[in-house]
């Protein structure tokens, strides 16, 4: 295990004791130009330009995550509770986007040869994919290893050099990260730095060639203004409060509860894609309470229908979250109307709850980042979009129906990074680009849209020296003659267009 943090080991009382915090000795805070400095003179070799070496090191990161997958999950563990399965499927699964990079890289590169007008057809127009240079990731703790990685894995097959900094808040995965990648990547091509404010506050002096951020939204707003500083492009993967509607007509609740439960439960609601909050009309809220304290029943038998104490069941990452969590429990005016105010305070874990309160509450005022559900009454799905619309847009919007037309009006009249029909997070199994709106973010990630962030589009043409004759109407003198020809170059037919 890494020398300057550690993965404790299971306390007495069968979970992880709480992970210490480590970062880069501060006495290496200067070596941190050093870093930009190499890594900036290894991508001017050119080292990432053959195809054959990018899908070496995303390899490289395939094998990094499977053939350590239990250190990994133990990392995890140590820092969030997460249990194994979320582990593996959530975090050490996102080896498979390394996997399909590999597969298509040769066609995402592949350059583009535009429909051109027929005099320009020997000019070899063409649209080289050509990677921005040295990238800077840096990156959150609640899915510490997948928000480091599916970032990695876009900047690598464009072609790029990256410096990695997670998040202190995790500090287990942070620490076998430090040990691991150098281990398993060209040194030319990937290297890490750990720390906090301090560390990042310094990175981002430096000139990086793209920054791709995932955290909140204030720091996404220090990140935005550093990088303005040397106009470096930016992508912002932020959070925000992910609506559920329930449009009850012909819904079948028992799949419903089923299906919200599980974006919420998953990683104890720390999940940038958990439902947020609840909108449902009051005459179905019952129904929808009983429907989720029956999944409970099923989903933690074991452990008397609580998930608190149960292994199934995550923590909250540490004291200020689980502080911050509480403190907006205690101060909202609502009422519990599903599971009971419980909580664990020496694991920082919470019983999830639904509270019945309204617009104003203090619940509804930032993200929760928890396993707490406000219920909000609505009277239809116009009264939803209106609530929904108010707000910033939300990264996810989670909208349970079996109607074609509420499906309409959604799509055109809400605005959110993402938008699911009758379940929650599952856009993220489908491999589909992924990325925030307004508050929510800015940019894409996932696939080829994440390979496109990292891509400059660099247009080339090769103009042959015969053509002089055909270009040189251009020159001066401008001639009447020529003045009559560039007005009916300039002045095309416009189509008759009606809404
Ligand atoms: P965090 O506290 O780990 O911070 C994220 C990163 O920012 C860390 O690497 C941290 O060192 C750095 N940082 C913190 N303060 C800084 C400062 N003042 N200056 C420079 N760097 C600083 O994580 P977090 O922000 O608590 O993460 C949770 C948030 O991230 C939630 O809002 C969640 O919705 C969002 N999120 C978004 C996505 C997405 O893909 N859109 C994914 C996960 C989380």
């Amino acid at each position: 295990m890494a020398t300057n943090g550690k993965v404790n080991g299971n306390g007495a009382n069968g979970h992880a004791a709480l992970p210490e915090w480590h970062s880069t000795p501060l006495a290496e805070i200067p070596k941190l130009w050093q870093l930009h400095a190499d890594l900036n003179a290894s991508f001017r070799t050119g080292i990432m330009w053959p195809l054959a070496k990018r899908k070496q090191e995303l390899a490289a990161m395939a094998r990094m995550m499977t053939e350590n997958a239990e250190l990994w999950a133990k990392a995890i563990y140590a820092d969030l509770g997460k249990p194994e399965f979320q582990a593996n499927l959530f975090e050490i699964g996102i080896s498979h986007q390394a996997v399909t990079a590999i597969a298509e890289l040769d066609e995402w590169t592949a350059p583009l040869k535009p429909d051109v007008h027929e005099r320009h057809t020997e000019w070899s127009p063409t649209v080289y994919k050509v990677p921005k240079g040295v990238v800077l990731i840096i990156s959150p703790w609640n899915y510490p290893l997948t928000l480091t990685m599916q970032p990695l894995v876009a900047a690598l097959a464009a072609g790029n050099c990256a410096l990695l900094k997670p998040s202190e808040l995790a500090p287990s995965v942070s620490a076998l990260m430090a040990e691991l990648v150098p281990k398993y990547f060209d040194p030319g091509v990937v290297r890490l730095v750990n720390g906090g404010v301090k560390e990042t506050t310094r990175l981002l002096e430096l000139k990086w060639d793209h920054i791709f951020y995932t955290g909140n939204g204030a720091v996404g707003r220090i990140i935005a203004q550093a990088a303005a500083r040397h106009l470096t492009p930016v992508t912002l993967e932020l959070g925000g409060k992910s609506p559920v509607v329930i449009d009850p007509t012909g819904l079948d609740l028992n799949i419903v509860a089923k299906r919200i439960l599980h974006g919420k439960l998953a990683n104890a609601g720390q999940t940038c894609v958990a439902p947020d909050y609840i909108l449902c009309p009051e005459a179905s809220q019952k129904p929808l309470m009983a429907a989720m304290t029956k999944t409970m029943e099923e989903w933690f038998h074991e452990t008397g229908g609580k998930a608190l104490r149960s292994p199934h069941y995550g923590r909250i990452v540490n004291e200020r979250h689980f502080r911050r969590v509480q403190g907006l429990v205690e101060k909202s005016k609502g009422e519990v109307v599903f599971g009971e105010k419980q909580t664990d305070p020496e694991r920082y874990a919470m019983e999830p709850i639904v509270i019945k309160t309204d617009g104003e509450d203090d619940l509804m005022k930032e993200e929760i980042f928890g396993p707490v559900f406000p219920l909000i009454t609505i009277k239809d799905v116009d009264d939803a979009i209106n609530f929904i619309e108010d707000r910033d847009h939300p990264l996810s919007l989670y909208v349970f129906t079996k109607n074609d037309e509420t499906k309409q009006k959604f799509l055109a009249r809400t605005r959110s990074g993402g938008l699911v029909f009758n379940d929650t997070m599952e856009q993220l199994a489908v491999g589909l680009p992924f990325g925030g709106v307004g508050e929510s973010g800015m940019g894409y990630t996932v696939g080829r849209a994440g390979y496109d962030q990292f891509t400059h589009l660099r247009a080339s043409v090769d103009v042959p020296y015969d053509h002089e004759e055909a270009v040189s109407l251009r020159y001066p003198p401008y001639t009447e003659e020529k003045v009559n020809l560039s007005k009916l170059i300039s002045r095309p037919e416009v189509p008759n267009v009606h809404a």
